[in-house]
Parts: structure tokens; C-alpha cells; sequence
């Protein structure tokens, strides 16, 4: 019987890891997570059961919202009601990966009949996407549910058919404990293989396991000198793997001077932005870090009043505290910046801090003005003609998102051209901080937002991460995953030779 805190939750050390509760030591720890992962059949598992056992974990966490809730607002600081958001969100996206699975145009199944008079010959091939096998997560300090140990890489990994060790966020660990044991007890209770979800502390652990020979993935989310430590890892093994990083994103808003072309809408657009920066503390990876604002519009002194209104928060960390503290005076000891907003620092509560610089000395300097300041910070470039924003936009890198606050009917595809180049995300007359889950959805961009440009962290497609092809050749029936049988018995979209096969429930509906 493993001994429980006052809470009910296991110590470290002695945490149940597999179908058999488990006394640990660290020293086996990520090497039993690993082997138990690896053996405990989820790869094997049906889809339609993959889809079930998703739903039974959203089921799980839900039916324990209100621990959950309190124990995460201890940790990490954040209001009940954020929380309580985010519960539902991860719930949603356990349901919705669930959905993915059940659907199955994420396999990519395709099939070519053979053609002899081809040249060169061409055999049967049978082709789609299986499951890595094992994957590592590195959960999030700023999500302690939707990026955690239940987040979108966990939810995705799980329905792609692969196990999870999560390397825990020592930002709150009691919660990642707990919702370990809620979700496996939903996976025991609905006949589910408990040892696909397993759970590592501490940061040799963690490098440890990006090291295993067995694990064939890295999810991550953090910053950018941590996820470049463990990228270069993952690299560097004798087998190097796949790491998908989300790091840091400077997420880019351009304020048109058409959009502020009287005082009602500079007072909306400066009410949006000082929301969207200083929502739950800053502390999102779209929060909007760099704004282009047209010079003698009279942005700043709305922004100011609409900063009024902003509700203080204290950070997840101390470590992002000082983050914050360093990252934000240093820019507003710079010359060429000016500190247009800093909000009474009480303690341990970080207030919003708003500095501004001129485009020119913003290209000058463009290295220090993009680095991200996790936190409630923003940077305004004013810009003076449309030449100066263009010589701005050119030296942007990689972001998450990018923002158009523009006119209605304005021609802003020029612009929206240049800075889909640097971001995964447009965002026309909206803020960046929010992100849906949907089939339409990307979280990713070009680096150092992430670490794989192609990739997402959100959305229905977040799945292709953990998933590779094969392509069977000739195969006989027996050999064919049921997907790529003759008859389509599982009825999943197909490509069949060239044309889209998508059965419906009576018919089946081609799509050349
Ligand atoms: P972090 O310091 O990068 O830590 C994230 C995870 O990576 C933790 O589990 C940490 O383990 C591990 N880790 C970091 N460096 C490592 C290394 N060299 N070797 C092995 N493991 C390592 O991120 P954080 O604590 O969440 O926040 C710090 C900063 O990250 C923030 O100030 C912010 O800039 C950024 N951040 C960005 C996002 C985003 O979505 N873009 C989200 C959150 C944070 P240990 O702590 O156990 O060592």
C-alpha cells in the first residue's frame, strides 16, 4: 500500500507506476516508466478503444473538478475561474483527439492497385500512419491542466496510439500527482492499459528520459534556453528523435492607421491590447510582446487608461518573478526605449509594464526587442510611414500568431502576406491570447517559437507528431491493418487509387 499526504497523494518515491503500486527510487524511475510504457499494449489497442478510454479520462477529470481546481490554485496562483476554464478545456480536447481517432482521416490511409504496364512497374502498395511508440511530454508552468500532464501533447500522444511519460513541471507537482492517479483509475475502470500514462520528476529525470533508447518523441513546452538544452539532446542520441518545442513567441500586433483614425477606436483597439497582454498575469504564449502603432495617433496615453482597469496577478514561479523583473528592466533602461506604463509592483505581484521605441531603433536593436518577456510586458514601434513598418516586419522571426487591428474593408492582404511568413496564426481585428481547439486549428511557427515548423501543438493535427508511415507492398490480406483492407470495413477516409474515398453513413462520397 503506497502512504499518502494530508491531501491523499503519493509522495514522490513511492507512486504507483503500472497496474502494481510501485516503491520507486529515482535512481529506476524513468527507466520502470519507460519499460512500463513500453509494454503496456496501447500501441496494440483499437482505435474505437483508444476513442473510449480518451473520454473515460475527460470523464475522470471532470468528476473531480473541484479538487483539482483548488489544488492548481495553490500551485500556481491562478484564479479559480481561469482554472475552472481550463479543466473544461482539457476535457474538451481529451473528447475532441477521441473524435480524431474515431474519424480516421488522420492515418492518411491510401491505396494504389498494381499496374503492370506502368514503367516502372507499380505493385500494390498499401500505405498509412502507425504510432511511434513511447514519447516523453515536458509539461507547461503557464497551463497546469490544457499543457500539463492531461494537456494537448498527452491527449494526442494518446490517441495516436502512443504511451506517455510526462516529465512533471515542478511548478505543480502535487496536481500533476493527482490528476496522474485520477486518469489512470478512469483507465482502469474502463478496461484501459493504466501503464500508458506514466509520471517522472526532477530535471536529471527529465534528460534521462529524452536519452532512453526506447522513447521515440519529445513533447515540450518552456522556454527557449531549456527546450534548446533538451532539442540539442534529442539530436545528439546515437538514434537521434523527433522534439517538438514550443518555446518562446513574440506573437506581433500591427495597428493600422486606419483602425485609429478617431478617438472611439484608438480607445477599443488600446482597451483590446491592454486585456489581451495583461490577461492571468501575461503568461500565455500568444500574449500579444510587440505592437506596431502609427506614430501621433494617440495610442499610448489610451493604452494608459485602459491599463487602469487591469487586475493584478502574482506569477507561477518565482522563477518566471525574476524573470519577469530582469527582462522588463532591462529594456526600460535602455535609451532608445521609453516607459510609457509601469504599473505599483506590490510583493510578489508582478503589474504590467509598457515601454516604447521608434521602428528605427527597433530594427537597430531587433535582437533585444524580440526577445520574449514572459509576463504582463509589451513593446510598442511606432512607425512613421509605411516603409518603416515594412523595414520592421522584415527582421520579425518565427512567432505563434500575428495580429492585424485594421479598418472595415481595408486592403490588408499585403500586409497579411508578409506576416503569414512569420507566423502560424492570422489574426484579423482579434487578439492572439485564446486558442481554439479545432480541425482548423495551428500552434506552431518558425523558430523560436518552436523547434518544428511544421508542426502544431493544437488542433486536430497535433497528432501527426507522435505518428510515422509505413507502406505494405504486395501484402497478403492477413498481414493489412484493418484500415487498409479490401472493403474498407472500418470505413475511414482512403485515398484509393488517386481519388478521396469518404464513406459516409449510407453512401460513400467521392471527392476527386
Ligand atoms: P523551463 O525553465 O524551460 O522549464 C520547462 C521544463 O523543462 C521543466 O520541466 C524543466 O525541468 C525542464 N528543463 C528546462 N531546462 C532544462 C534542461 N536544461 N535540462 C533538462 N530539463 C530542463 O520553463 P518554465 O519553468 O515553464 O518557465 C520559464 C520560462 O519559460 C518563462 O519565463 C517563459 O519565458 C518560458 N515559457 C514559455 C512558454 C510558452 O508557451 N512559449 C510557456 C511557459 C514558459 P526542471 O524545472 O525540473 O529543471
Amino acid at each position: 500500500m503506497t502512504n499518502t499526504d494530508a491531501s491523499g497523494i503519493a509522495p514522490r518515491g513511492e507512486r504507483a507506476l503500472g497496474d502494481d503500486r510501485v516503491g520507486l527510487t529515482a535512481a529506476n524511475e524513468v527507466e520502470l516508466a519507460v519499460t512500463l510504457a513500453a509494454s503496456s499494449g496501447l500501441d496494440v489497442a483499437t482505435r474505437a478503444d483508444r476513442g473510449r478510454w480518451l473520454r473515460a479520462i475527460a470523464d475522470g477529470v471532470e468528476a473531480h473538478r473541484d479538487e483539482l481546481v483548488a489544488l492548481a490554485a495553490e500551485e500556481t496562483h491562478l484564479s479559480a475561474a481561469r482554472l475552472n476554464g481550463e479543466v473544461t478545456r482539457t476535457a474538451t480536447q481529451l473528447r475532441f483527439f477521441a473524435d480524431v481517432v474515431d474519424e480516421g482521416s488522420y492515418l492518411e490511409a491510401t491505396i494504389d492497385s498494381p499496374d503492370p504496364s506502368l514503367v516502372p512497374p507499380r505493385p500494390e502498395l498499401r500505405r498509412m500512419l502507425r504510432p511511434l511508440g513511447v514519447v516523453a511530454v515536458f509539461a507547461a508552468s503557464n497551463f497546469p491542466f490544457a499543457f500539463s500532464v492531461l494537456g494537448g501533447d498527452t491527449a494526442s500522444a494518446l490517441a495516436a496510439g502512443c504511451p506517455v511519460v510526462v516529465k512533471a513541471h515542478p511548478g505543480h507537482p502535487r496536481l500533476s500527482r493527482r490528476i496522474t492517479e485520477i486518469a489512470r483509475s478512469a483507465l482502469s475502470s474502463a478496461g484501459g492499459p493504466v501503464g500508458a500514462l506514466q509520471l517522472v520528476e526532477g530535471m536529471e529525470q527529465g534528460t534521462e528520459l529524452v536519452a532512453h533508447p526506447r522513447v521515440t518523441a519529445v513533447g515540450f513546452t518552456g522556454s527557449t534556453r531549456g527546450g534548446r538544452a533538451l532539442f540539442d539532446l534529442a539530436n545528439g542520441r546515437p538514434a537521434p528523435i523527433p522534439f517538438y518545442g514550443e518555446l518562446g513567441s513574440i506573437n506581433p500586433v500591427v495597428v493600422t492607421r486606419a483602425a485609429v483614425a478617431t478617438p472611439a477606436e484608438v480607445a477599443g483597439v488600446a482597451a483590446g491590447l491592454a486585456g489581451s497582454f495583461t490577461r492571468d498575469g501575461g503568461q500565455y504564449c500568444t500574449k500579444p510582446g510587440l505592437v506596431f502603432v502609427p506614430e501621433g495617433a494617440g495610442f499610448e496615453a489610451a493604452l494608459v487608461d485602459a491599463l487602469g482597469a487591469a487586475a493584478p496577478q502574482r506569477l507561477l514561479t518565482d522563477g518566471i518573478a525574476a524573470a519577469f523583473d530582469r527582462g522588463s528592466g532591462a529594456l526600460a533602461e535602455r535609451d532608445d526605449a521609453e516607459v510609457v506604463f509601469a504599473g505599483e509592483r506590490a510583493a510578489d505581484i508582478a503589474a504590467p509594464v509598457v515601454v516604447a521605441t521608434t521602428a528605427g531603433a527597433f530594427v537597430a536593436a531587433h535582437e533585444t526587442f524580440l526577445e520574449e518577456c514572459f509576463g504582463p510586458h509589451t513593446v510598442l514601434v511606432r512607425y512613421g510611414s509605411d516603409e518603416q513598418l515594412a523595414a520592421a516586419l522584415d527582421v520579425l522571426e518565427g512567432s505563434l500568431t500575428a495580429s492585424i487591428q485594421h479598418a472595415p474593408g481595408e486592403d490588408v492582404a499585403a500586409l497579411a502576406d508578409r506576416l503569414v511568413r512569420v507566423a502560424g496564426r492570422l489574426v484579423f481585428n482579434g487578439w492572439p491570447t485564446g486558442v481554439a481547439i479545432a480541425w482548423g486549428q495551428h500552434h506552431g511557427g518558425g523558430w523560436p517559437a518552436t523547434t518544428a515548423s511544421v508542426h502544431t501543438s493544437v488542433g486536430a493535427t497535433a497528432i501527426r507528431r507522435w505518428l510515422t508511415p509505413a507502406t505494405w507492398q504486395d501484402a497478403p490480406a492477413a498481414v493489412l491493418p484493418p484500415e487498409l483492407a479490401d472493403g474498407n470495413p472500418l470505413g475511414v477516409p482512403r485515398r484509393e487509387d488517386g481519388a478521396l474515398v469518404v464513406p459516409s453513413s449510407s453512401v460513400e462520397r467521392r471527392v476527386e
